[in-house]
């Protein structure tokens, strides 16, 4: 089809020319936060993994073993012939985690909330959601059919006068954020948001896929705020867990209804139990470590006190350099010394907030820690 051919050349043209061409790189993952991409090992500061677990030993054994005795895939749904026993295992682990009644688990974070929201919420209700929640809340909401509110980032007070405003004319209400936000390492004030949301009779989600395993002895961004209510508590496995998958914690009954009813679980095939078998070793691991689920904030920590920044509040600090040019060079000049710290641009961002994001892994040494701190900040000097 010669229309199709020139539109998607022309759609690439038009985004290489402005910086925003993506690549996909083959890039294969060693022990300790090493990657090698080309030939060349690099330290990564870009994964998600941030305890190590998608490498550790039992982790990796535990997902052979699972797929050596029940298979590679779960052949269908969880409701017809996929929900391997090792998934109700593993939702009961992360219910207890979560200090909630139930969970259910899905195929990815993404599919997660695809499949919750609009389960919850449709036509005639509001959804209010934080103006930097992850990409997935807002297709979820689309998906739903019910009124968007965006708030201001992290604004409490935002959110009360729309509240206020939006929340007599809905049916229900839902405010959705995310817990620890993926591109600015920050964290939700889940405490306001739960009294707000209690004034208002609006549901709370959070959604946690960078806090679990790593705040709180691995219990994640809510239990920073033990008097929250959040009685939808997202995250994903794919993470700090080092394996794959997503899941839901709440009450049974709300559990019961997205079993029945999330179109992400009815209509789509189980998850591996590969999967489940590795993210439950990684549980135990994190259950049993809690000195290791505190090792990434800490480096994040010696990285932002050398570089003058404020201290930082989860594993991920954002360098802001602007320009989506500015990042990619810098990430380039980065390479060349040895560390992958790839460069996030729109509309991942906001135009005119490309930057470094830089993750943390409990397998990082002090010592590179600071020398990519030290390039960093010679960097900045040039972009900014
Ligand atoms: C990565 C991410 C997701 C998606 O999770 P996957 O398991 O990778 O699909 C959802 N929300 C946030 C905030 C994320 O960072």
């Amino acid at each position: 089809m010669q229309s199709l051919d020139a539109f998607a050349g022309g759609k690439l043209a038009a985004l290489e020319a402005k910086s925003l061409r993506r690549w996909l790189k083959p890039t294969r993952r060693h022990d300790g936060a090493v990657v090698e991409r080309d030939g060349r090992r690099l330290i990564s500061f870009s994964c998600n993994d941030y305890l190590g677990l998608s490498q550790h030993p039992e982790v990796r054994a535990a997902a052979a073993e699972a797929a050596l005795n029940y298979g590679a895939g779960a052949a269908a749904s969880r409701l017809v012939t996929g929900d391997h026993p090792l998934l109700g295992d593993l939702e009961k682990r992360l219910a207890r985690l979560k200090g909630t009644e139930a969970a259910c688990v899905f195929g990815s974070g993404y599919l997660a909330n695809t499949g919750v929201i609009p389960t919850l919420v449709g036509p005639g209700d509001v959804i209010f959601i934080d103006a930097l929640a992850h990409a997935c809340i807002w297709a979820g909401a689309q998906l739903s059919g019910a009124k968007i509110v965006k708030f201001a980032h992290n604004d409490v007070a935002v959110l009360a006068r729309l509240l206020e405003a939006e929340r007599p004319l809905a049916r229900h209400a839902l405010v959705a954020t995310d817990g620890v936000f993926s591109m600015d390492g920050d964290i939700a004030p889940l405490d306001q948001l739960s009294d707000l949301c209690a004034r208002n009779d609006a549901w709370l989600m959070s959604d946690d896929a960078h806090g679990v395993g790593v705040l709180a002895e691995g219990r994640g961004s809510a239990a920073l705020f033990p008097d929250a209510e959040i009685p939808l508590q997202m995250g994903t496995l794919s993470k700090a867990l080092g394996s794959y998958g997503g899941y839901l914690c709440g009450s049974r009954v709300v559990v019961d209804l997205l079993k029945t009813r999330a179109r992400t679980l009815v209509y789509a095939t189980g998850l591996p139990p590969a999967s489940a078998a590795a993210a439950l070793t990684s549980l135990d691991i994190i259950e049993s470590q809690p000195d290791l689920t505190a090792l990434p904030i800490g480096k994040a920590r010696l990285f932002t006190r050398r570089l003058d920044l404020p201290d930082a509040q989860s594993p991920i600090v954002p360098v802001v350099l602007g320009g989506a040019e500015a990042a990619l060079s810098a990430s380039a000049a980065l390479e060349a010394q040895g560390f992958l710290v790839v460069a996030i641009r729109p509309p991942t961002v906001p135009e005119g907030t490309a930057r470094l994001r830089v993750a943390f892994n409990a397998a990082h040494e002090d010592a590179d820690v600071i020398r990519l701190a030290d390039a960093i900040a010679a960097l900045r000097e040039v972009f900014t």
